[in-house]
């Protein structure tokens, strides 16, 4: 089994069977020379950098009803509110201060964030402070609409494809929401001048290494910017609440094979998998990630964007994240880089 890890470290690449094997594999030498290699290949491309990206979680109104998603607008226990523009740039100024050169501008899809209302907004980060990119992950929206979104100065979108199996897809989302438009949305912003960031749940309910497999070769086809993977965990108000989560040791095992398929991809270590363990990011980190987002949102809002159950940094205030993800990274042995963190482009 191991020499699979060698033949993808080598090639970026493996047949549709050698993926299964090694996505199934049990044999723990796997997971030991699968981290040293993605090590090694994070380290050729991004040294010991890890970059930040600052969250801010702006609506937790969203007009979905995706099955595993806590903020899906079926659940009515769910919290409701929005930030204000003025909030929003008031978490952008607190974050610019602690060091973020990135905000990321996430939500459920809420149709009171208007291109009328965000693309100024989006302009007016980028005036206030010219040298920080601007992420949204605002959902699926028009094309023009991410088209106007753009040229407001918009640099980046995430938007996770979430299954790249059909079949998948359609067992995890309610019936009006479809695959097709998901991805032709991803390839819309690529379109765009995006960098684009891409990414599913890992150990979500129905999926089989086959989906996973679909999911990489959907990658290799989309060649997304960032790759953001995190375990699936229950939410107690939604459809999936009684199924299992949390597969700490299959996130770790996609986290190599996504960097040694991906060489240069920006790959994040997730709230989520900090959630499943306490030391679940650094193990990230280990695994070849090399970027962390910790979370800009004001206090008084953080536990109502609850996406899964036992979500964690719903407590501190920005600077304290900030001050924990960066002990966190040092102690894994990585440095935290202050800067925009572009993607490399290599292959471009
Ligand atoms: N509305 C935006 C943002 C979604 S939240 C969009 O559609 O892109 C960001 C990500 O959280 C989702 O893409 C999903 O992959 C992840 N997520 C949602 N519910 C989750 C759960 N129960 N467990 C783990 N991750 C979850």
């Amino acid at each position: 089994m191991a020499e699979l890890v060698d033949k993808l470290y080598k090639k970026s690449n493996l047949s549709d069977d050698d993926f299964l094997n090694l996505l199934e594999s049990e044999d723990s030498e796997v997971d030991k020379i699968l981290q040293e290699r993605a090590d090694e290949v994070r380290q050729r491309y991004y040294g010991k950098k890890v970059y930040l990206r600052g969250l801010i979680e702006i609506s937790s109104y969203c007009k979905n009803n995706c099955y595993y998603c806590g903020i899906r607008r079926g659940n009515s226990n769910a919290q409701r509110y929005r930030l204000t523009p003025e909030q929003i740039l008031e978490c952008c100024k607190n974050g610019y201060i602690l060091g973020f050169r990135t905000f990321v501008l996430q939500g459920g899809e809420d149709s009171y964030f208007t291109d009328e209302l965000l693309c100024p907004l989006v302009s007016e980060i980028k005036r206030r402070h010219p040298d920080c990119a601007v992420t949204l992950s605002l959902g699926e929206r028009s094309d023009e609409s991410y088209r106007r979104l753009r040229e407001a100065g918009a640099d980046r979108y995430l938007l996770r494809h979430e299954a790249a199996s059909e079949t998948l897809y359609s067992k995890l989302h309610s019936p009006e929401m479809s695959w097709e438009n998901r991805r032709k949305c991803l390839y819309t912003l690529k379109k765009l001048g995006y960098q684009v960031g891409a990414g599913f749940m890992v150990g979500a309910p129905f999926q089989t290494a086959r989906d996973l497999l679909c999911d990489l070769r959907f990658m290799q086809e989309l060649r997304p910017e960032m790759i953001g993977i995190g375990p699936f965990i229950p939410h107690r108000d939604t459809p999936f609440s009684t199924q299992n989560g949390g597969k700490l040791r299959l996130t770790l095992r996609l986290l190599g094979i996504l960097r040694l398929t991906f060489p240069d991809a920006l790959i994040p270590a997730t709230t989520a998998l900090g959630t499943i363990a306490p030391n679940g990011r650094e193990l990230g980190l280990a695994f070849g990630c090399n970027v962390v987002m910790p979370n800009l949102s004001p206090v008084d809002v953080r536990k109502k964007y609850e996406l899964y159950n036992d979500k964690i940094c719903t407590g501190e205030e920005a600077a304290e994240c900030r001050i924990c993800l960066e002990n966190r990274i040092k102690s894994a042995g990585y440095d935290v880089e202050i800067s925009r963190g572009d993607h490399i482009k290599l292959y471009k």
